[in-house]
């Protein structure tokens, strides 16, 4: 008798969620990519304990049609991609279609979606179960809310940490996207008390204020940097300004938080020897880069990737970071010159 069974939707999903949903951050990151994927310029986002209570995040993005809303919920659905040619010119933060199925799979999620033209829609799931499906008066955009998580994965619900401890991890989250989108105006607020607003008005210092402090923001130099394959912006703490952990390091290519050893080296190593040893830069770095050089398909949280020509990259950070600071004659051998 056949032992191997194909395993249902809702079983697979479940299985996919613990590697998309490892804890209530990891919702807030889906939920606001895929806000930020939907063109949206204003996002709310608002979580009660930690996010283990409830996470709520309004968008006023393109919607999704109302034809498409359940579809949305399948495993592998996505409006981001369609062929495999698309997959190595990835311009979007999601592409897997498979946020939305793993995060109703082990929660009770309502989502509340309008495109702007016609009614929209309101669904509700439980366990990724549909459970109603009804006309809901919408401004354009979306609503996602996210109750009761790993009420169905025990294990999961026992490893989560304290609130402080997860909500520390939903504010870096949500830090990070609004560095690297300071065009969108965000605003996070945890258990009725605001933690982050941003304007929206394009400007990265300020957003830069919001998150590390008007003092932190003052003493940053502006970067600037241009290669054949590669554009580098943002900005850099001047090397007074140190910090004991690499966390305060953000590098972004193509608008999402990439973690890479050797570009954060490269960081380091536009500081000289002006870094104290054990203590590390405040620094915001966008990329901007042709999608085809780099592979996002490394893991599903999407943190690694993988560059064809890093070092071309690594070099241009570096050299970037020195003329900036040439410019404000922090670099020793340019204070002798003078
Ligand atoms: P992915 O983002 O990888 O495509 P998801 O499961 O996160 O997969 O979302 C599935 C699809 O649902 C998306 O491709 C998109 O078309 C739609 N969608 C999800 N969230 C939103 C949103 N906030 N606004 C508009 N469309 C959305
Ligand atoms: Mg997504």
């Amino acid at each position: 008798m056949a032992q191997i069974v194909k395993l249902d939707a809702f079983l697979s999903n479940k299985i996919a969620a613990g590697e998309v949903v490892e804890r209530p951050a990891s919702i807030v990151k889906e939920l606001l990519e895929n806000a930020l994927d939907a063109s949206s310029t204003n996002i709310l986002i608002e979580v009660e304990e930690g996010g283990l209570s409830s996470i709520r995040i309004l968008d006023n993005g393109d919607g999704i049609e109302a034809e498409d809303v359940e579809t949305a919920f399948y495993r592998h659905a996505t409006s981001k991609i369609k062929t495999d040619r698309d997959l190595f010119k990835i311009r979007t933060l999601g592409f897997r279609g498979e946020a939305l199925p793993s995060i109703a799979s082990v929660s009770h999620l309502t989502m509340r979606t309008c495109t702007g033209e016609g009614a929209g829609v309101e669904l509700t799931l439980e366990g990724g179960h549909i459970q109603s499906r009804q006309a809901s008066k919408t401004r354009k955009g979306t609503e996602v809310i996210v109750k009761n998580l790993f009420y169905n994965t025990p294990a999961r619900l026992k490893y989560l940490k304290t609130v402080h401890t997860e909500a520390g991890h939903i504010s870096d989250v949500v830090n990070r996207l609004a560095l690297a989108h300071p065009h969108v105006s965000m605003s996070l607020y945890h258990n009725g008390k605001e933690v982050l607003k941003t304007s929206g008005n394009k400007d990265l210092r300020q957003v830069i204020a919001s998150i590390y402090g008007r003092n932190v923001a003052k003493e940053m130099v502006e970067v600037h940097g241009r290669s054949l394959d590669y554009t580098v912006s943002g900005y850099v703490a001047k090397p007074e300004v140190t910090r004991a952990s690499r966390q305060y390091m953000s590098l972004f290519i193509n608008g999402r938080y990439i973690r890479n050893f050797h570009l954060a080296r490269a960081v380091q190593e536009g500081f000289h020897t002006l870094l104290p040893i054990g203590r590390f830069p405040v620094v915001v770095i966008r990329i901007e880069m042709d999608p085809t050089l780099i592979d996002v398909n490394v893991h599903p949280s999407k943190l690694e990737v993988r560059l064809s020509k890093e070092e071309e990259l690594s070099s241009l950070i570096t050299t970037s970071i020195q003329s900036a600071f040439k410019q404000e004659t922090l670099i020793p051998e340019v204070r002798h010159k003078k």
